[in-house]
């Protein structure tokens, strides 16, 4: 292969958009787009692109035809640490994520947000806070809109603000944002991990290039983040739901009615009324949130006032609707257990819970005593249902199987009608054993919520 081809792996959204990008700005650059699985020769997409030159390679058995191009950009779904990149990279090729690709085109300034969940939750606040403020921003990363198709879009100087997932930020270079925040380690996506520390070690990489003058948002109540001065070395401030922060350290904690600030120049508050969030995990969140703001150079005033306004994002604690006495809470997010913990834990009076999915790997027992204490009966779903019936055992007859999300809005319903309460659709799986993806999840969650209104003759 020649030196000069650029090589785009993967077909996504993502691939695509780097493919944009160089056909625009290096022309005559022999570009290559390698995937794993076919794409159809009639695909309209691939037809685009090939008219414009670019040549498809599809088939994991052709990988090896990429040896020897000069640069390889990829996707978040390819792991860049299987044995095939050591081969790839042996042959002299540098191998950079699509971040690490974008961030390289932009004189922007980043706040970046990683962290098994809160991610979106988070970023959106940050992007709203700052627009509340009148500070411009653009919202990227794993949130939807790739950050290569924004790069021409963010003035020099200005913030980008980015959800990046762990397999975002292996292959990082020199990828460097002011804000980066972890928010947690929770077990996640150990099918594509060896280990909780290889997972985690990729989500630290979002510190790796900080200098003394950047700032390190982190997690004071996760053990995995203990130690600031191992994970980089920026500027740590630390949040905390379970108190005041240890002598000397700056960050936020929650006080009545309030997140107390301290940044090392005084005590700041910002008001938490008008909260539009819900649940503990959400006040993680916005202390994560308020912080990065406050990094920069929002003050605390401008955070309190735009917080009421910000709308949470659909299928995370979303009310489905209430019937009768019985209101339904859309977490479809909710693809591990730890998420799933929160999820229960938000939440007061009857509860009926709604598990199942595809399973990631994940352990489903230290969800027993939680639901044990708190769920009057479980509903199991999809594929998981048997591994996690086993794990749950302990439930006893509070244990039930479920054929799909319309039988478990029913009998969640059948339930609770009597004492009122609320069904929650938290899984703790990923969605694609049935759907496409958390969202179609989410909604066929909500449509079955409006049928049986409709049938229980409530409208609105
Ligand atoms: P992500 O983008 O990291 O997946 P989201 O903001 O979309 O995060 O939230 C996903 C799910 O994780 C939510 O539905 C909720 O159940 C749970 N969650 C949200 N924030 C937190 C947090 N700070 N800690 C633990 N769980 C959380």
């Amino acid at each position: 292969m020649d030196k000069r081809s650029v090589a785009v792996l993967g077909f996504g959204r993502s691939g695509q958009a780097v493919l944009e990008f160089l056909l625009r700005r290096e022309p005559g650059t022999p570009l290559l787009l390698f995937n794993d699985d076919a794409i159809a020769a009639g695909d309209e997409r691939r037809a685009g692109f090939e008219r414009r030159g670019v040549r498809f390679l599809t088939g994991s058995e052709r990988f090896a035809e990429l040896a020897g191009c000069g640069r390889v950009i990829m996707s978040p779904g390819f792991d860049g640490r299987a044995p095939r990149f050591a081969a790839l990279r042996a042959s002299g090729a540098e191998v950079i994520s699509e971040i690490e690709f974008a961030f390289r085109q932009v004189r922007a300034r980043a706040i970046a947000v990683t962290g098994s969940n809160g991610k979106s939750t988070t970023v959106s606040l940050v992007q709203h806070l700052l627009a509340h403020a009148g500070v411009p921003s653009r919202l990227a990363g794993n949130i939807g809109v790739p950050l290569i198709a924004e790069v021409e879009a963010v003035a020099d100087g200005s913030w980008v603000v980015l959800e990046l997932s762990s397999f975002q930020l292996e292959e990082i270079v020199r990828f460097r944002p002011e804000v980066a925040a972890l928010l947690n380690i929770t077990p996640d996506h150990l099918d594509r991990y060896p280990s909780l520390e290889a997972y985690a070690a990729a989500k630290r990489n979002i510190f790796r290039n900080q200098g003394p003058g950047d700032w390190m948002v982190l997690n004071a109540d996760d053990p995995r983040l203990a130690d600031a001065g191992r994970l980089g070395r920026g500027r740590p401030l630390w949040f905390s739901s379970s108190g005041p922060l240890g002598p000397g350290r700056a960050g936020a904690w929650l006080e009545a009615g309030g997140v107390a600030l301290d940044l090392g120049r005084g005590r700041e508050r910002v008001s938490l009324e008008g909260n539009p969030l819900r649940g503990l995990h959400n006040l993680e969140n916005i202390m994560a949130a308020a912080l990065a703001c406050r990094a920069a150079g929002l003050d605390a005033g401008a955070i309190a006032a735009g917080l009421p306004s910000f709308r949470g994002l659909a299928h995370r604690m979303e009310s489905a609707g209430r019937v009768g006495g019985v209101e339904f809470i859309n977490d479809s997010k909710a693809t591990n257990v730890d998420a799933a913990l929160k999820s229960i834990a938000g939440i007061a009076g009857g509860l009926v819970v709604i598990l199942g999915g595809k399973d990631k790997g994940g352990d489903f027992r230290a969800l027993l005593e939680p639901l044990r204490q708190r769920a009057q009966r479980v509903l199991l779903l999809g594929k998981a249902a048997p591994v996690i019936a086993a794990q749950l055992q302990g439930l006893g007859e509070r244990l039930a199987f479920v054929r799909d999300l319309a039988e478990a809005v029913s009998s969640g319903y059948a339930e609770l009608r009597a004492a009122g309460g609320t069904v929650l659709l938290a899984p703790a799986c990923a969605s694609f054993d049935m759907f496409a993806n958390f969202e179609q999840r989410g909604e066929v969650f909500k449509e079955e919520v409006r049928r049986l209104r409709q049938r229980e003759g409530e409208h609105g």
